[in-house]
């Protein structure tokens, strides 16, 4: 262990760049406070402290008393001791890991109150309702998070309380209430807990601390964590700050903002105020907030002072920032700031507007978007003119266009989702227990809360749709059922459709239309053009910047000419994978089943001979449709069996047939001939490569068909550029047999045609072997396509259809895998032979042209990953290529 290791800094210490040591929260609390801005006083216990309690169940021992040297100096800025029973000091401890987890750690505030200085509290306010309301928050929080008691019987007894009084907000309890409220709280803490709610202030914060580190270990935690993809084994920091207080009367207040609007991006006054109140009083919906614009008349010196800083944030973060402050009698208190969460929408439009006030420059804008954002941007949209009925408009909190059968609980969400329903879910607010079922669902339909409740920022957070604080909508999660304007009721299980984009919220099932970014991406729309809205205009510039820079070219997987067409309107530079199995099926398969049942070689070359001029004619159209660019066309690939018909239905017609005594010799070879190619692992059999060369004149009649239509298109005066692509290689000997062949039936086809053909040879990368002997594979080979999907399941040794299924899961859970490896490429396993094969193709021949095709091609961790072992090119689905476009963009940045 490191012994000049300190565990604790000040937060004039620290700086916005340590948030690995001191969170997010911690480095931007030091950061502010370094800026001048009104922070109050305190300090942060590093993750480190956290990691060393988290791993030996116990705090380092030079950690309680760094904690007490800083609590002295604090103690002597303010002026006060920690629960001090004439002058109390009070303090809150709040959590605050590297990556903001909204809601999902705990944060005690008032820390210090006790039977002796609730007391004093209340002389030095001189306000007793206020002290006596500090308390019983005090041992609501304490007791919940820190000793482990139901929330639920706080809440019941502050219930009991203003139904005693016959008031509905918390408000009108006054100091004696509040009094017998304390006690009927503390009753409940030593009933539930089983102890008396502790009175020594260090008690109380030392205990909190604690409750900090073991939260990151909660069960929601961690399910936050594998959702966002959050490494577990980075701990939080604890931030001990000084109280300042909201709940001092109606000069008093907290709120939340944005330097700009999180859902749009428009610069302005975004945010909501509560006076009077303390705290999450603003998050949880407790009583209704007023907009921030609304803080103006409340408190003009107040509102002038946080614009100005607001200002101040968004400039030295260059980015939008949110906001969490108080007021206390007047005196402003920063009291968090992080650069916010924005829609996917909003992030295009932010770093375009950031561009154009000159804070950033293009290389960072693309590094404020990804490609997931952009994905999310090409989903549909509803069809505005479609006539169903609204019924609610609430606030557009999370964009995204969701239909589903409501559901009113986060477990009925979890279960109804399983089996394969969807679900929107549908609360008054939600808290972070309904976390499973916001995971579960389509969308999320709140009828309480603002822009910054907990659906909205979680929603937010996991890009799913989100409507909330649609208050006209009555919801009884009791019974199950939601009553909106003019008394219907919507009953569980009903469909309802929610439109994050706008807040509306309709009845029934809502017809989808493609979104404007796609619909500018097919070119049915110009960026230039009047009607184009801001966010296709950001898409536009984005994208120009992105393939200004990036060093990958972005080809697609398609297999027909209208996929090649979509695929170059989306910017495809060519097609990476061209799959011709589809050229075998249909009506085709009675030729493959010839072929496959031929007892000579004049059956046999009948059935090829049929086939041939169908193929060709396929590759003309496509060769049309790339014309000028690359085709990678590969040969056929998968087993066999896969073309004829399923083994029982064949035994059942031949048994049928037999039992009726009529004649059924065809059906019995085909059926001889199922049995004969019947493998145990097919995908590992008689497949790839190893068809061309057991079946005579299977690829010939492919490489025939590519040549005529390569001929056929110089002819028309075109530019075909085919690559024909070999899979499943293992070794150069299969290689070399396949383009011996293969060169012979290109001179044949020059011959009769009088047409110069100029086809490239390559393979595909795939095997585990043939990635270990690429540089003698490159002696044959004109270029590599590394194909990632077999590649993963050889290397692994399991098969995609059957593991994600069965295992995954409890890997995903154990933590084995952070992300599928069919989602994003194994670097360390997979990604390493990838980048010996390029070395070692590269060594053989320097001009070979390298490229990557499979899901991971459009996959943005992976791309990065591509560009960085120098990849020419990768080749994903025509609708991933604007993703795959920018993030290679960003990689090159
Ligand atoms: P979260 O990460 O859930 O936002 P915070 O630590 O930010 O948790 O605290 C929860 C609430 O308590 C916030 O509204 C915050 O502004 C308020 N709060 C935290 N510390 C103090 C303090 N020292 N004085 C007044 N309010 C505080
Ligand atoms: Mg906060
Ligand atoms: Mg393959």
């Amino acid at each position: 262990e490191n012994k000049d290791q300190k565990f604790v800094y000040d937060f004039t210490e620290g700086n916005k760049d340590l948030k690995d040591l001191l969170g997010g929260k911690g480095a931007n609390l030091a950061e502010m406070t370094n800026l001048g801005l009104p922070v109050p006083p305190g300090f942060t216990i590093t993750t480190e402290a956290c990691k060393v309690y988290l791993d030996s169940g116990d705090e380092p021992v030079e950690l309680r008393d760094e904690v007490t040297a800083h609590l002295d100096a604090l103690e002597k800025k303010m002026g006060k001791k920690l629960g001090q029973a004439d002058n109390p000091l009070l303090v809150s401890v709040r959590s605050g890991a590297k990556f903001s987890m909204p809601g999902m750690m705990d944060t005690v505030l008032n820390i210090g109150l006790s039977d002796k200085s609730v007391e004093g509290l209340a002389q030095q306010a001189g306000d007793e309702r206020f002290a006596w309301d500090s308390y019983r928050r005090l041992i609501q929080m304490f007791g919940k998070t820190v000793l482990g008691v139901d929330g639920e019987l706080f809440e019941e007894a502050l219930e009991e309380a203003k139904a005693a009084k016959k008031v509905t907000v918390d408000t009108d309890l006054d100091a004696g209430d509040l009094k017998k409220l304390v006690k009927h709280f503390k009753k409940i803490v030593k009933a539930e807990a089983g102890r008396d709610f502790p009175q020594d202030p260090r008690e109380q914060m030392d205990l909190a601390i604690k409750a900090v580190f073991d939260s990151w270990n909660g069960e929601r935690a961690k399910l936050y964590r594998r959702q966002e993809r959050i490494p577990h084994d980075l701990g939080t920091a604890v931030n001990v700050c000084s109280m300042v207080f909201g709940n001092l009367g109606p000069d008093s207040g907290t709120g939340v903002a944005f330097t700009r609007d999180p859902a749009s991006g428009h610069q302005g006054v975004y945010g909501d105020y509560l006076q009077n109140a303390q705290g999450e009083d603003v998050v949880a919906g407790i009583r209704n907030t007023v907009p921030l614009a609304d803080l103006e008349s409340i408190d003009k010196k107040s509102y002038d002072q946080l614009m100005q800083i607001m200002e101040t944030l968004e400039n030295h973060y260059k980015d939008l920032c949110d906001i969490e402050f108080t007021i206390e009698r007047g005196q402003l208190w920063m009291l968090q700031t992080r650069v916010g969460k924005r829609t996917a929408g909003a992030a295009f439009r932010i770093a375009t507007q950031l561009v154009d006030q000159g804070l950033i420059d293009e290389a960072e804008a693309l590094q404020r978007v990804n490609g997931a954002q952009l994905a999310q941007l090409m989903f549909p949209r509803f069809d505005e003119k479609a006539a169903v009925e609204q019924v609610g408009r609430g606030i557009a909190a999370s964009p995204g266009a969701a239909v589903g059968k409501a559901v009113f609980d986060s477990y009925t969400a979890v279960k109804w989702s399983r089996s394969g329903e969807k679900v929107i879910l549908i609360r008054r607010e939600t808290n972070p227990d309904d976390l499973d079922g916001m995971i579960a669902a389509e969308g999320i339909l709140t009828s309480r809360g603002g822009k910054t409740s907990h659906a909205a920022v979680v929603a937010r957070g996991m890009g799913k749709t989100c409507v909330c604080g649609a208050e006209e909508l009555e919801v009884d999660t009791k019974r199950r059922r939601m009553t909106v304007p003019g008394g219907h009721v919507v009953e569980e299980g009903d469909v309802v459709s929610i439109d994050g984009s706008t807040g509306k919220v309709y009845l029934g099932e809502v017809p989808v239309v493609p979104s404007p970014v796609v619909e500018y991406f097919e070119g049915r729309m110009h960026a230039g053009a009047d009607d184009a809205d801001e966010l296709v205009q950001a898409v536009h510039r984005i994208m120009a910047y992105a393939d200004r820079v990036r060093r990958l070219r972005v080809r697609a997987n398609a297999d027909n000419a209208e996929d090649a067409s979509r695929a170059r309107r989306f910017g495809a530079q060519g097609i990476g994978l061209c799959r011709t199995e589809h050229m075998f099926l249909g009506d085709r398969r009675q030729y493959v089943e010839r072929l496959i049942l031929a007892d000579t070689d004049a059956e046999r070359d009948e059935a090829l001979k049929a086939l041939l001029p169908l193929q060709k004619d396929d590759f003309v159209e496509l060769f049309e449709a790339m014309d000028g660019l690359p085709v990678t066309v590969r040969l056929l690939d998968p087993p066999l069996h896969e073309f004829l018909p399923d083994i029982t239905e064949l035994s059942v017609r031949v048994a049928l047939a037999e039992a009726r005594k009529e004649p059924h010799e065809n059906e019995l070879r085909l059926l001889q001939a199922v049995h004969r190619l019947h493998e145990q692992n097919p995908m590992l059999g008689l497949r790839g490569v190893r068809l061309g060369l057991v079946i005579p004149g299977l690829f010939t009649m492919q490489v025939r068909a590519i040549a005529e239509a390569a001929a056929q298109r110089i002819e028309a005066k075109g530019d075909p550029r085919a690559e024909i692509m070999i899979p499943l290689v293992g070794t150069v000997q299969e290689l070399e047999l396949v383009r011996d062949e293969a060169e012979q039936v290109i001179a044949e086809v020059q011959a009769e045609t009088g047409v110069e053909l100029k086809l490239a040879l390559g393979t595909m990368i795939e095997l585990p072997r043939a990635a270990v002997t690429a540089g003698q594979i490159a002696e044959c080979a004109e270029f590599f396509s590394f194909g990632t999907n077999d590649l993963t399941q050889t290397v692994w040794g399991f098969s995609r259809d059957d593991v994600e299924a069965s295992f995954f899961t409890a890997y995903l859970e154990k933590g084995i895998f952070g992300v599928s490896p069919f989602e994003t490429i194994d670097k360390d396993g997979v990604g390493a032979l990838v980048r010996s094969a390029v070395e070692a193709g590269r060594a053989t021949r320097p001009d070979i042209k390298l490229g990557v095709c499979g899901e991971h091609g459009g996959d943005p961790e992976s791309v990065h990953f591509f560009h960085e072992v120098g990849l020419d090119y990768v080749s994903c689905s025509p609708f991933r290529i604007p993703v795959a476009r920018l993030e290679a963009g960003r990689a090159a940045a």
